[in-house]
């Protein structure tokens, strides 16, 4: 058992980097640990789990303010936060702390000490007020960010799945203390909907009840849920409750407009790894069976997840004729209105499918001799095999309704 899923992670590291999705960082130069390149494939990936995210926690909200903050802070934010003193693990019994340490300032006399963020959650706190004096949100409200953060991880490993740069999609969501045990369970709820909307694979998700001598030193409460990943059963995401630490430390409060009373907002945070969500997407959609013979392997990506909504072939790429017509009436179309739609003439049909397979392409769309004379196209399904004739004028509507 263990072998077979060992080998998993091997397929699943080279299908991306055979197949430009992610390549180890600055491979040329022998590497450097707990750092990915991401390619083609897969930022359009990572672009696509970052813009659901947004879509469900911001876009289709009122009560939620995006922040895109700086990576470098002022190191006194680290400080009143714990985190030059508390961020830290240990190995052989010795702490390290896992902030990745920079200075700022060429002149030597100018130089502070900074560090690269740990979390993109600072980036709100710090813009608490700013937000409220620009918005005058009424609790209770959040603020969402997407953006990379750095950690001096002691042992890089597992492939996206602990590195030293990665991503956070994170929501800071700002309530009334009495009310905080209440928008906890809303938040879990809604982390679980996201991760079904994607298409990880709920059966491998289990949640974890953190216990109080293993929360982080700003945490009350946290869950993390975790996926049996090949390497074992591990973090995915984690919901916290923050309490009023954050504010209180940066010595921010709110006022009530109707009230007048001030107070400090209480925080439930839902924190999401974007690499760690490509990982166990690419994992839940995995799959392989037998066509003709040989065994195939594709991934199953859900139509608003995948890299590429559909392929288009013509079936000869020698035939003027085909090319032409499928480039002007098929492909152009497509990719003005898609985006995600790629031009594949290379091999021959079968191995343009294994590729497409592989990419996780839905739909593989064909363009032969039949299409001059009756304007249908072949459309070809990634999970059944199965072709289908579509009319040219009903293509996008085919299309649109997977999407
Ligand atoms: P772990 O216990 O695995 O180190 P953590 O509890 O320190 O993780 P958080 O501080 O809660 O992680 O970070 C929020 C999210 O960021 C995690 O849920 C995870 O998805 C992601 N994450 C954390 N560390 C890494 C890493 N080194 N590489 C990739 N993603 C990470």
């Amino acid at each position: 058992m263990e072998k077979k899923e060992n080998n998993l992670m091997e397929k699943i590291v080279s299908l991306c980097k055979r197949r430009g999705f992610i390549f180890p960082g600055s491979e040329i130069y022998g590497g450097l640990a707990g750092t990915y390149d991401w390619g083609h494939f897969g930022v359009a990936l990572k672009n696509n789990i970052k813009q659901s995210w947004w879509k469900k926690f911001v876009d289709n909200r009122r009560d939620m303010y995006g922040i895109d903050a700086a990576i470098l802070m002022n190191s006194k934010v680290w400080e009143a936060t714990g985190h030059v003193a508390n961020f830290a693990d240990s190995l052989d019994g010795k702490q390290f702390n896992t902030m990745l340490k920079t200075e700022v300032g060429a002149k030597k006399e100018e130089v502070a000490v900074s560090y690269l963020r740990p979390e993109t959650a600072q980036g709100m706190f710090v813009n608490f007020k700013n937000t409220v004096d620009a918005f005058h949100p009424k609790l209770p409200f959040g603020m969402a960010q997407i953006g990379k953060v750095f950690r001096n991880e002691i042992a890089p490993r597992d492939f996206l799945f602990r590195q030293r740069e990665f991503e956070q999609m994170e929501v800071e969501y700002f309530t009334k203390e009495e009310d905080w045990g209440k928008y906890f369970e809303y938040w879990k709820g809604e982390m679980l909907d996201w991760m079904e909307e994607v298409g990880i694979d709920m059966s491998k998700i289990h949640e974890l009840e953190i216990p109080d001598k293993d929360r982080a030193h700003y945490s009350s409460r946290t869950i993390d849920f975790e996926f049996e990943y090949p390497f074992g059963q591990k973090e995915l995401f984690g919901l916290a409750y923050r309490t009023d630490f954050d504010l209180k430390n940066h010595k921010l409060d709110y006022i009530d407009e109707e009230k007048g009373d001030k107070i400090i907002p209480h925080v439930i945070e839902p924190t999401f790894g974007v690499d760690r969500a490509a990982l166990a997407l690419l994992l839940s959609a995995y799959c392989e069976d037998e066509k003709g013979g040989e065994v195939r392997a594709y991934l199953k990506f859900k139509p608003s997840i995948a890299p590429v909504i559909c392929a288009v072939s013509p079936l000869l790429k020698n035939k003027p004729e085909l090319v032409e017509y499928a480039n002007t009436k098929i492909f152009a179309p497509l990719k003005a209105e898609f985006g995600r739609v790629i031009w594949d003439d290379n091999g021959n049909i079968g191995k343009r499918y294994r590729r497409q397979d592989e990419i996780g392409t839905p739909f593989c769309i064909v363009v032969d001799f039949d299409t001059l004379t009756d304007d249908t196209v072949t459309v070809r399904d990634r999970d059944t095999g199965e072709q289908e004739r579509i009319k040219i004028e009903n293509l996008k509507n085919y299309i649109r309704e997977k999407i």
